[in-house]
C-alpha cells in the first residue's frame, strides 16, 4: 500500500529561518560558568539572536557583562520551573546548579530544577517546534562499575543519596527528553558532560581545580579529601562548548559524552597544581564526602563520529536533521 497522502510543508517562517540560518537561541543557566562561555561562542556568529533565561542562584550578571546592551542578545531572570514563553529556534538547556556543595545546598529545589524545569523547557520545544539539548553528566553513571564509562553502561547510582538530587535528577531529565522525543517528536540532544575547568568557574564553589589553584595562590595546603585514589578526566571549557554546539547542529540525539579522557588521581591532580603554581605548598588528606566516585572517564569514541560529521552553523528544523 502506497500513501498518496502529501509530505508536511513546513511553515514560511520555518523556511525562512532555514535559509537565512537565522537562528533564535535560548540558552537557560546562560549566565553561568560554562553557559557564559557557549553564549560568548554563539554571539560570534552575526545571524544569531541569544536569549538567556537564568535565576543567578549560582551564575552572575558579570559572566554576560560584555552582551548586555547588545542588540541581539536579551537577558532574562527566570526561574525554569516556572514556565516560559518565548519564541526560539534551539534551546540549550542548561539550568542548573553543578557543583556539589551548591546542589546539596537545596536539594528538594536541586530536582525540581532538574524535573520541573526540563518539563517546562521541553513544553516550551513542543509548542514552537525547536530543537532542545541537555546538559546531563557523568554522575549519570554514579559510581561505576564500569571503566571507562560508554553511553550504553546504566550506571550504578544511589537513589536516596545526598548526590540523588542532582544524579537522579538529571536521570529522569533524559527520561523526558526521550519520552518527548518518541511521544511528541520532539528534536532532543542530550551530552552528557565530564568534569569542566577553565575562566569564570566559581572560586568559593568547593570544586577541586578552583580548590586545588586558589589554595596554591593563598599558599594554603591543597586540601585532597581521602582516599585521593579516586580520579576524574578534567575538559577545558572551549573545548565543551564546541563539542556542545557541534552536538546541537549534527544529527544524533545522543546520550554522547563530551570530555577529555586524560585521567587523573587527586593525589597527582594536586601535585600537577603544586608544581606549576606553588611548589612551597604542602598537601593534607581531609574527609570525603558519601557516595564520591572512585574513578571516572570517558569514553569518547561516539564524540568523535558527531565532531566529523557536525557542520556547527547547520540550522534546526524539519530539514535539518532527524533523530539517530
Ligand atoms: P553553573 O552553576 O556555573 O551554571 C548553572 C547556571 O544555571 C547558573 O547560572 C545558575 O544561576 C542557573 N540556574 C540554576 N538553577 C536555575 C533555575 N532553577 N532556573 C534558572 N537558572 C538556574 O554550572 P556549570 O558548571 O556552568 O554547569 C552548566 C550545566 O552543565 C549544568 O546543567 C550542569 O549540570 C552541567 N554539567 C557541568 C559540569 C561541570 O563540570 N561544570 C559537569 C557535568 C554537567
Ligand atoms: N510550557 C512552557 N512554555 C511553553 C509551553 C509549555 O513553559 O511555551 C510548560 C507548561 O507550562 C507545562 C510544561 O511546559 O508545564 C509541559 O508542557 P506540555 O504542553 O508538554 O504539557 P501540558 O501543558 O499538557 O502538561
Ligand atoms: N576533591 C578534593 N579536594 C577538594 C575538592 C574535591 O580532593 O578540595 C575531590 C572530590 O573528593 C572528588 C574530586 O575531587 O573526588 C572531584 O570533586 P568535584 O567536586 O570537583 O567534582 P565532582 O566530580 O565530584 O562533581
Amino acid at each position: 500500500h502506497i500513501s498518496t497522502r502529501p509530505p508536511p510543508t513546513p511553515s514560511p517562517l520555518r523556511f525562512s529561518k532555514f535559509f537565512q540560518a537565522n537562528l533564535r537561541i535560548l540558552v537557560t543557566g546562560g549566565a553561568g560558568f560554562i553557559g557564559s562561555h557557549l553564549v560568548d561562542k554563539l554571539m560570534e556568529n552575526e545571524k544569531h539572536e541569544v536569549i538567556v533565561a537564568d535565576n543567578f542562584f549560582t551564575g552572575s550578571k558579570d559572566n554576560l557583562k560584555k552582551w548586555i546592551g547588545h542588540p541581539r542578545f536579551e537577558l532574562i531572570r527566570h526561574d525554569v520551573t516556572e514556565p516560559l514563553l518565548v519564541e526560539v529556534d534551539q534551546i540549550y538547556h542548561l539550568a542548573c546548579p553543578a557543583s556539589p556543595i551548591f546542589y546539596k545546598h537545596n536539594p528538594v529545589k536541586t530536582i525540581k530544577t532538574n524535573v520541573i524545569g526540563t518539563l517546562n523547557m521541553l513544553g516550551l520545544a513542543k509548542r514552537v517546534g525547536a530543537r532542545i539539548l541537555l546538559t546531563s553528566t557523568s554522575e549519570v553513571y554514579g559510581d561505576p562499575l564500569e571503566h571507562p564509562q560508554t553511553e550504553a553502561y546504566w550506571g550504578n547510582v544511589n537513589p536516596i543519596g545526598v548526590r540523588s538530587c542532582y544524579d537522579e535528577g538529571k536521570r529522569v531529565a533524559e527520561t523526558l527528553m526521550f519520552d518527548y522525543h518518541r511521544q511528541h517528536g520532539i528534536e532532543i540532544r542530550i551530552a552528557r558532560i565530564f568534569n569542566t575547568y577553565g575562566p569564570r568557574m566559581n572560586i568559593d564553589d568547593g570544586r577541586v581545580v578552583s580548590n586545588f589553584i586558589a589554595q596554591a595562590v593563598r599558599g594554603e595546603p591543597l586540601t585532597v579529601q581521602r582516599p585521593g585514589t579516586q580520579t576524574r578526566s578534567f575538559c577545558y571549557v572551549a573545548d565543551m562548548v564546541d563539542g556542545l554546539i557541534k552536538l546541537m547542529n549534527g544529527n544524533k540525539t545522543g546520550p554522547i559524552n563530551l570530555g577529555n579522557p586524560g585521567e587523573f588521581t587527586m593525589l597527582e591532580l594536586a601535585e600537577n597544581v603544586k608544581e606549576l603554581i606553588n611548589p612551597d605548598v604542602t598537601v593534607t588528606m581531609t574527609e570525603n564526602t558519601p557516595d564520591d566516585p572512585r574513578q571516572r572517564k570517558p569514553d569518547i569514541t561516539k564524540a568523535k563520529e558527531v565532531s566529523g560529521m557536525g557542520a556547527q552553523d547547520r540550522p534546526a528544523g524539519r530539514l535539518g536533521a532527524h533523530g539517530g
